[in-house]
């Protein structure tokens, strides 16, 4: 793996590299999970041992979702939030185009083309249909 990636990732590496227009995920060293969000241990097998990973920018639909009544502090309604597989992670996002004018399936392809400002102030990925 290359040397700028941070030994431990740390939910504020993960956003700043969403916001640089990265994916960055953890491999598990014990078994062969690999997750798209930080997290201190595997929830797999619960090891620490976990090695910090570039992840595609560019996936398939796992699963979507379309959020009718948002949580709290978040204004718009009928945005689709999708669980798109990178490589051998699944990263949770939302769909560009709200409205339903931009609609993906499971098996679309879909990359990420930025970040949108989520639940609080959390940045969340934000993808597109692929060309
Ligand atoms: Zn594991």
């Amino acid at each position: 793996m290359s040397s700028d990636l941070p030994e431990r990732l740390t939910y504020g590496e993960w956003t700043r590299a969403l916001k640089e227009g990265r994916l960055l995920g953890q491999a598990c060293g014990a078994c062969a999970n690999v997750l798209g969000t930080p997290k201190g241990a595997c929830p797999h097998c619960g090891t620490r041992d976990l090695e910090t990973v570039e992840l595609p920018t560019s996936g398939e639909v796992y699963t979507e979702t379309t959020v009718m009544v948002p949580p709290e502090g978040v204004e718009e309604r009928g945005y689709q939030v999708a669980v798109v597989q990178v490589g051998e992670a699944r990263v949770m996002g939302r769909v560009d185009g709200n409205g339903g004018e931009v609609h993906v399936d499971i098996g679309d392809s879909v990359e990420l083309t930025g970040y949108i400002k989520g639940e609080g102030d959390d940045p969340a990925p934000l993808f597109r249909p692929a060309d």
